[in-house]
């Protein structure tokens, strides 16, 4: 490790590494430092007993081709493959999908009977959304608009997004239907080789653009002088940087690595009123050698809720989860299955509870898993040889995001994110923010947006 760097990312989550191998690409000296001892934040992987488990590979938008294309490389973009069926289980319909225009436009005029026309105007209308739009329509109210009282179309809509960023129907219509739209363009795909894959080969790649990369890192503050970034600490050593790039938790970035003292009131206040999204469970089921899994699906939205409610998504006891079921051909080579289900959830139904307390709503979790999972597979227990649990408090621990966040802030956040250099010159944030800017997609993309304002800084100073 030298004693001084162009930049410091601080986090290596999808927004940390992209940031760091554009602004490496672009010939700075960049240092990466991370807290755990692997790379990916929410986006990794981990083995327990021969098994192994995406976290977050549950599917993104064909954009995020373009995206890997772009700023890591060709052989990246090559790996993208589109998942080949969605399946919804719920009391309200029972269907499988491409996510697509093409077939979503046809299960709204044919299963759910809606007149062509309208459906044509809805994907209109979110094919014309941006970001810099009315901000004040909610999704109820455009659902209400173009589906009036028809709650298993909302649902039909909203469910796999409320998954995918912990939106609900009462936040600006443009966070739904940016990601909505965004999915819509192709489909849903994955990453053939799993994040395991795709991690090792951004770290090759990152190391041939020369960026240093420091595990087991945790930068504890940024060092200011002269009212601008000149360092960072991590793990108790000083470390100079012209610019450091937080990928972390947005309060904490600015809260603890920097600390009050050098913000605006305004700032700090309009910051303290930002929204954490929930959080997320998950169940892992690793299937014992040799064993085989059906085909039912990549991705089963699976529910006996009665109706869509993004606070049913979220409950304690929850009776909704999505499956991401991995066969064999997600890793060309293996033969192993594995499950994963996915619940959103609330680090307060969490928090506090007592170690015997919290061992018995783990073991619950699987076991719920496990009922639902048996309609679809009912040997499903015999042929699981290993199980366990993420809760709100294991996302925490291992991200350092606040209340376990797993998709980062509300809609608000973003203005503070970017917010940040104007305060604070030098310092930097990216990372899930105000939801379009989160997944895969949404997280990559904003850390080639963040490293360019870097880049301009770096620039302009002439530091
Ligand atoms: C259960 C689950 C399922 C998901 N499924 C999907 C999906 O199917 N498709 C999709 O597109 N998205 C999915 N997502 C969301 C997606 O994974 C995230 O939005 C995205 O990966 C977040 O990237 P990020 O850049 O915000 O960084 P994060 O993943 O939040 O990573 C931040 C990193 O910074 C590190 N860090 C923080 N503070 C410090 C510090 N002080 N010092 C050093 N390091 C620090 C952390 O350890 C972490 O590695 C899912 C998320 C979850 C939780």
């Amino acid at each position: 490790m030298y004693s001084s760097y162009d930049i410091v990312v601080i986090g290596g989550g999808l927004g940390g590494l992209t940031a760091a191998n554009r602004l490496a690409r672009a010939g700075y000296r960049v240092l990466l430092a991370e807290q755990h001892t692997q790379l990916g934040g929410l986006a990794t992987y981990f083995k327990r007993k021969g098994h192994l488990f995406d976290v977050a590979l549950h599917g993104f938008p064909v954009g995020m081709r373009k995206s890997l294309r772009k700023y890591w490389g060709n052989d990246f973009a090559k790996q993208v493959i589109q998942v080949k069926s969605i399946r919804f289980d719920n009391p309200q319909y029972h269907l499988e999908s491409t996510f697509d225009t093409q077939d979503f436009s046809r299960k709204m005029t044919e299963h759910f009977r809606l007149a062509p026309e309208t459906v044509q105007a809805f994907f209109e209308a979110i094919a014309q959304m941006n970001y810099y739009d009315d901000q004040t329509m909610t999704t109820r109210q455009f659902f209400q608009k173009f589906f009036p009282g028809r709650t298993d179309v909302w649902r039909f809509l909203m469910e796999p997004i409320t998954y995918a960023n912990g939106s609900t129907l009462d936040e600006p219509a443009i966070s739904y239907g940016i990601v909505f739209g965004n999915f819509m363009s192709e489909g849903v795909y994955t990453f053939l080789g799993g994040t395991d894959l795709m991690l090792k080969m951004m770290e090759e790649e990152l190391a041939r653009n020369g960026v240093e990369i420091l595990r087991g890192a945790r930068v504890e503050a940024v060092l200011v002088d002269g009212h601008r970034v000149t360092g960072v600490t991590i793990n108790g050593q000083n470390i100079a940087c012209r610019a450091a790039v937080s990928n972390g938790s947005l309060p904490r970035t600015v809260f603890e690595l920097a600390g009050n003292e050098h913000f605006s009131q305004e700032f700090l206040e309009g910051l303290r009123k930002v929204r954490l999204s929930t959080s997320s469970c998950q169940v892992y089921l690793g299937i014992k050698p040799g064993e085989k899994l059906p085909y039912i699906g990549d991705l089963v939205f699976h529910s006996t809720y009665p109706e869509f409610d993004a606070n049913a998504l979220c409950d304690h006891h929850i009776t909704s989860r999505t499956f991401s079921v991995y066969y064999p051909e997600i890793r060309p080579g293996s033969s192993e299955y594995a499950i994963v289900a996915s619940m959103n959830a609330k680090y307060q139904d969490w928090d506090g509870l007592t170690a015997e307390q919290y061992r018995a709503e783990k073991d619950k979790l699987v076991e719920d898993a496990f009922a639902s999972i048996e309609p679809y597979v009912p040997d499903i227990r015999q042929i699981t040889d290993y199980t366990c649990a993420a809760t709100p408090r294991t996302f925490q621990r291992y991200t350092g995001h606040l209340n376990g966040a797993t998709f980062g802030t509300k809609f608000e956040g973003l203005k503070f994110s970017q917010g940040l250099p104007k305060e604070l010159p030098g310092f930097f944030h990216t990372g899930s923010v105000g939801i379009i800017m989160s997944g895969w997609l949404g997280a990559a993309n904003y850390g080639v947006i963040v490293a360019n304002e870097v880049d301009k800084y770096l620039q302009v100073n002439k530091l």
